[in-house]
């Protein structure tokens, strides 16, 4: 039999090699039904490399069959090509029969019983004039759920322009409701039991990326009483707290850096009484232990005698799914794998790649097993691991795909290779700096500038991340510069979400401030963490 995705009570007592037995099927027919037929990036590629999309029987072929992987640089410069798109092919309009047709076998081949029989059915009124107008009606409406674009997720970086966005259709809207939620369920999955219910709060930043949105879906269908809030963004921290008093929260979902920063250090300064058990949702950043540390030291001295702390990992990329910590010191399991892939790979210096065996590091690589809009097949993200494993988890022992260790890759020039661009996470915004620097210097008022990315408080490297602009302007330095800091601030904020601190120089003094003839145009000062 074939499935869609799986609860998470199933994932719990489903194996791994019936796991990898179901990923492997799924993946062909999605190759085979949905990609190939509708996909014009990889359409075009696999006519290119005169590779047949009907050989390909599981994600390990990729390899076998050498098929290049996609770096952030190559999507940003083919946005719409990755899009799945039925009513083309090849460049030409295709029958709206074959589209249908199509989409009929891919769900057959997928497990998608419920649209082939609503396609089969609606198709064969319509051929019998049978209620023509309303069978084909409902066709159109099943098209349209499946393929239609509903919203984005932005993409981290960009390359000029607009932010790259990640297209989501009805259909992925979905899986991401049924998916959300298990990494919810994980979290708190040790507590279930005893009968204990969660009050959470979402403290995530509203912006369209994947965390705000994935955590207001999932902690809303699990908790007994859900507070939403978008950080310090609407309400300020040291009200959040208090509201997280007044309904006694338990649960706490947000970013490493806000929440030890801000919002605990809000709480640790005020009288609040913390519940006995505490969950803690972190994501969108590196977790490093003296940050979390803090958190629970600060809701152990309000009172909560067993706090738990797991990690998320997505990207917009992972688009509709995630992994998850099963514990603070466990390791990451992919709570979807009938949605999607993760897997590591090692770069080869000829170009190739391989699939690293399981105690091997590697680079982490997507690959999407459902989904409709945006789609990606074996699309490196940036981020390495240190080793992958099948089987029962020493921790939790869910026997499943799961990672260890997480991180990106920081290097700049490892970065490059990897991406083909170079990115700075900053406040949990991943931004690309050398398209900012460019923007800048098309301002009229601009004459140089220097990007320094610091921290609030240079002594602590947890602390929250800056990003200092010093600016020389066309002109005298003693004119009033105020509309032009605002310029700066405003181009800033848009194309990266940040809020830069602006400082106006005189030319030669910037020049001596940023090196001199080293000029370094763009400079990372952070701490690094021990
Ligand atoms: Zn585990």
């Amino acid at each position: 039999m074939t499935r869609s995705t799986f609860t998470f009570k199933e994932l719990k007592r489903t194996n791994h090699r019936e796991i990898k037995e179901l990923q492997d099927k799924k993946f062909r027919a999605f190759i085979r039904y949905q990609v190939w037929p509708n996909h014009p990036y990889y359409r075009r590629l696999f006519k290119e490399q005169d590779i047949d999309p009907f050989n390909i029987t599981c994600v390990e072929d990729w390899a076998k069959y050498n098929i290049p992987l996609v770096k952030k640089r190559e999507y940003k410069d083919n946005l719409r090509q990755f899009v799945l798109n039925p009513s083309q092919v090849d460049g030409k309009e295709r029958e709206p029969a074959q589209i249908v047709k199509n989409l009929m076998t891919y769900s057959k081949k997928s497990g998608y019983d419920d649209i082939y029989k609503t396609l089969r059915n609606n198709g064969i009124k319509t051929k019998l004039k049978i209620g023509p107008e309303s069978a084909m009606k409902r066709i159109k409406e099943k098209i349209t759920y499946q393929y239609a674009p509903l919203q984005f997720w932005l993409s981290s970086g960009r390359a000029s322009g607009l932010p790259a966005p990640v297209f989501l259709t009805r259909h992925d809207n979905d899986m991401l409701y049924k998916n959300c939620v298990k990494v919810g369920q994980m979290a708190v999955d040790p507590w279930v039991d005893s009968g204990w219910e969660l009050v959470s709060m979402n403290l995530f930043p509203y912006a369209p990326h994947l965390g705000w949105h994935a955590v207001n879906l999932g902690l809303k269908q699990m908790s007994k009483f859900y507070v939403a809030t978008s950080a310090g963004g609407a309400i300020p921290s040291e009200k959040l707290v208090e509201m997280a008093g007044a309904f006694k929260v338990n649960g706490f979902a947000g970013m490493p850096s806000y929440l030890r920063n801000r919002f605990f250090r809000e709480m640790a300064d005020k009288k609040f009484e913390a519940p006995e058990k505490v969950v803690l949702l972190l994501a969108g950043e590196k977790i490093y232990e003296p940050v979390v540390d803090d958190m629970v030291g600060t809701l152990q001295e309000k009172g909560a005698k067993d706090v738990r702390v797991v990690g998320g990992y997505a990207s917009s990329e992972s688009k509709i799914s995630f992994a998850v910590q099963c514990e603070r010191h466990g390791p990451y399991h992919n709570v979807s794998p009938l949605m999607l892939a993760f897997e590591l790979v090692s770069l080869n210096d000829d170009g190739t790649y391989d699939f690293v065996g399981e105690d091997e590091s590697g680079h982490m690589c997507l690959f999407h097993l459902d989904g409709t809009g945006t789609v990606f097949e074996g699309f490196l993200l940036g981020d390495v691991a240190s080793h992958q494993e099948r089987g029962k988890c020493p921790m939790c022992e869910i026997d499943g795909p799961f990672f260890w260790d997480i991180g990106r890759t920081n290097d700049a020039k490892a970065q490059i290779e990897v991406m083909g661009l170079s990115e700075k996470k900053i406040k949990g915004a991943t931004v690309n700096l050398t398209a900012l620097r460019s923007d800048l210097l098309s301002l009229s008022g601009v004459e140089e500038v220097q990007i320094e990315v610091a921290k609030e408080d240079m002594s602590d490297p947890y602390s929250m991340d800056t990003l200092n602009l010093y600016v020389a302007p066309h002109g005298s330095t003693s004119a009033d510069h105020s509309s032009l800091v605002r310029e700066v601030q405003k181009v800033t904020k848009t194309s990266t979400e940040v809020t830069p601190n602006v400082k106006i120089l005189g030319f030669d003094e910037l020049v001596q401030k940023a090196g001199g003839m080293k000029f370094m145009e763009i400079e990372d000062i952070r701490p690094r963490p021990a």
